[in-house]
């Protein structure tokens, strides 16, 4: 059997290089995949290009609101996050762990040598403490084991845990730029050769949406065939969570061929696809759920999640101006602030648990709580070691 063409290129796939492609990324959750619908090299091209574009657009909100990937990949780490003062790697459920910009200092002073050391916890100071230690037996010419160990002790000794200033976290995205909205176009392509088929996408009426996703923005004269939404969204099973990710395409009685794209649920894209001499009133959408990215499911000819209607409106009377409600950013910022103050209580938690030692069935002692209390008071604070004349 011929194998289709590849829907961007022409190509014809080779069948030994064939991979899957995810429909929705991977990184917004997607898991269903497609074969056979465009080839490995297009692949390649748009996964270093529009996909990342939109997939980079979107790390700040998934760090933030520990948003996992479809193959259950964690949510990003952001590295090297700077206050003022600080620096932070802000971990899943936009957890701050503090990256002390100068963590040991050594100053020389009337009295001696003066050590500051500034750690995220108490384990990192200890090793800080070990370093400086040796650092300064070096320098005093008591480089043995023994003089190193008291060193580190004075300096231990010293250790305070002082509350700092939280730092104060702005998530800066932009999202749905030129290269996004390719991704998603093309998103949207892809899903509808999965109802229709490859033949069918390769015709001419399908030419310009091509021409639009392989466009260089930069040279573009090529204005997006795209229309945002601001809607907020119908309500739909609610398996698919209050901000679910959306990819659909569908065509009307005229032959006139529609992507949509909504992005957790907040905003959406319409695309223009193209046009068919053939299809007429077909719709198939693909709708997961971001928080938990199993729950998805693909709606190919039964009732679909959202009426076909509610995307072909009248859009050239609609401009996302006049809707000032956003409700669906709002709505996924207050779900995702909900999520990651839920797991930094839980992390919090659990590792105070795990540190303490506490078995399940053992009984809690008063150490037991005070190790606990201890534990979670330090964490929400920094440590800091200053010892004047250490030797
Ligand atoms: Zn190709």
């Amino acid at each position: 059997m011929r194998l289709p063409n590849c829907i961007l290129c022409r190509s014809s796939f080779d069948e030994s290089k064939v991979k899957p492609e995810h429909v929705l990324l991977n990184s917004l959750g997607g898991r269903m995949t497609v074969e056979n619908v465009i080839c490995s090299s297009c692949n390649q091209l748009m996964g270093n290009g529009p996909d990342e574009d939109l997939a980079k657009s979107v790390e700040g909100l998934r760090n933030y609101g520990n948003l996992k990937a479809g193959d259950g990949d964690d949510a990003p780490k952001i590295i090297g996050y700077r206050t003022k003062n600080q620096r932070f790697d802000l971990l899943p459920g936009g957890r701050p762990e503090i990256r002390p910009i100068r963590p040991l200092k050594f100053k020389e002073g009337e009295g001696g040598t003066v050590v500051e050391i500034n750690a995220s916890d108490d384990k990192h100071a200890d090793l800080l403490a070990h370093g400086a230690a040796k650092k300064l037996a070096k320098k005093f010419g008591r480089n043995d084991e023994v003089s190193v160990a008291d060193l580190r002790e004075q300096i231990n000794s010293a250790k305070r845990h002082s509350l700092m200033e939280p730092p104060e976290i702005q998530i800066r995205t932009e999202i749905g730029g030129y290269r996004s909205q390719q991704a998603m176009a093309k998103a949207t392509l892809v899903l509808w050769a999965k109802l229709v088929g490859n033949t069918e996408v390769l015709e001419r009426g399908y030419d310009s949406i091509r021409q639009f996703i392989w466009q260089q923005e930069s040279t573009s004269g090529i204005e997006a065939p795209t229309k945002f939404d601001a809607r907020p969204l119908p309500s739909f099973n609610e398996i698919y969570g209050s901000c679910p990710c959306i990819v659909w395409a569908g065509s009307d009685s005229k032959g006139r061929v529609f992507g949509y794209f909504r992005l957790y649920g907040m905003l959406g894209w319409r695309i223009d696809l193209g046009h068919s001499l053939d299809v007429i009133d077909r719709a198939i959408c693909l709708i997961s759920n971001p928080f938990n990215p199993s729950s998805w499911k693909l709606y190919t000819e039964e009732s679909q999640p959202l009426e076909s209607t509610w995307i072909l409106i009248d859009w050239d009377n609609y401009t996302a101006e006049n809707d000032t409600r956003l409700d669906g950013v709002t709505k996924l910022m207050c779900e995702l602030r909900t999520r990651s103050n839920e797991l930094f209580v839980d992390n919090l938690v659990s590792e105070a648990l795990s540190e303490s030692g506490l078995t399940v069935g053992q009984i809690i002692t008063a150490q037991h709580i005070s190790f606990i209390s201890n534990f979670i008071a330090k964490r929400l604070v920094i440590t800091r070691l200053q010892v004047e004349r250490a030797v």
